[in-house]
């Protein structure tokens, strides 16, 4: 498959029916390499800097009109939460969160802000069958949550872990996650709110390619202060936020086994891997979102509506 037809198909988010057949752009979606949209943005994050100030998830709260959490953002209690095990995960009430880590080989907490990545190649947009997911020229990967249809097969696509859902209307949950700031920033080439927030210049934003080029002179001038890996370079086909770190990036809570290509490469693999009831689900699914939204309109023309307030 060419660049243009990939990126066609990366950019084209035409609302999908319910069939669960795999559309001919999906099928030429599994060959070839897609680098990413040249002039796409991207963040480079220097975990170095960080202090666990969380005045990113503040400032993210405020942008995406999310509500207010339990504790307020100066509580640093949040770092000691676990989750059936896990640490703190993005949610549909938090699109953005910072974890610490204890790091074997450093003698000071590693702190760690946590969002969507905007993978080159992101399988959340593989693996929904009604196409609610759109990468943006822009570097974004955004979606449209009059199209979703709950059946959350992009959460557990995700090799990052980062789709939530609201469900606050059992017959109508959808899709919440970090979308770059997109409507109210990117889309005019602004930084997101949580880079632009940060006091201690933790993210940098601007053109992913340069901000690469950034990333290893800052490895090269700096010697013995980072681990030489860029992480998000080529994990999952690259990611459009990517990653410096003094220690090993597992010792920071980052998955180091996944693949370079794609985790996705194309959505017979994805059928392969979810179990048969998963793959069923999102057909009987949509079934009841079509005749609970009947006579509404789903805006299937607006492939930059990703609708944020709905569900709250
Ligand atoms: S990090 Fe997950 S949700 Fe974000 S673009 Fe990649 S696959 Fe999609
Ligand atoms: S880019 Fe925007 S939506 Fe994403 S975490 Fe930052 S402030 Fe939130
Ligand atoms: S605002 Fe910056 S320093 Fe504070 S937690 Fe977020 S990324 Fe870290």
């Amino acid at each position: 498959m060419s660049k243009i037809t990939r990126r066609k198909f990366l950019a084209g988010s035409a609302a999908g029916g319910a069939a669960m057949m795999m559309t001919p752009a999906k099928k030429a979606f599994a060959a070839g390499s897609f680098e990413g949209f040249p002039d796409g943005m991207g963040v480079l994050v220097d975990l170095t800097r960080c202090v666990g100030c969380r005045t990113c998830e503040a400032a993210c709260n405020v942008e995406q009109k999310l509500p207010e959490p339990a504790l307020p953002f100066d509580d640093t209690s949040v770092f000691d939460e676990m989750h059936h095990g896990q640490k703190r995960r993005t949610t549909d009430k938090a699109y953005t969160i910072v974890n610490r880590y204890e790091p074997k080989s450093a003698d000071e907490p590693l702190y760690r802000k946590i969002q969507c990545n905007h993978c080159n190649e992101p399988a959340c947009l593989t693996s929904c069958f009604v196409n609610a997911y759109k990468k943006t020229p822009e570097g974004a990967v955004i979606y449209n949550s009059k199209v979703c249809v709950g059946c959350r097969n992009c959460m557990i696509a995700c090799p990052f872990h980062i789709p939530a859902y609201t469900y606050s209307s059992v017959l109508n949950p959808v899709i919440k996650k970090c979308i770059f700031c997109y409507d109210t920033r990117l889309k005019e080439g602004r930084p997101p709110a949580c880079v632009e927030s940060c006091p201690q210049q933790v993210m940098t934003f601007g053109k992913r390619k340069d901000l690469m080029v950034i990333a290893h002179e800052r490895i090269k001038k700096n010697p013995g202060k980072y681990v030489d890996h860029v992480y998000g370079e080529k994990e999952v086909g690259g990611t459009g936020w990517f990653y410096l770190s003094n220690v090993p990036f597992e010792e920071a809570g980052f998955d180091v086994n996944l693949p370079k290509k794609p985790i996705i490469d194309n959505v017979k693999d994805f059928l392969a891997i979810v179990p048969m009831v998963l793959t069923i689900w999102p057909a009987l699914f949509t079934g009841f979102h079509l005749l609970a939204t009947k006579g509404k309109s789903h805006g299937h023309g607006d492939d930059n509506s990703h609708d944020k307030q709905e569900g709250h």
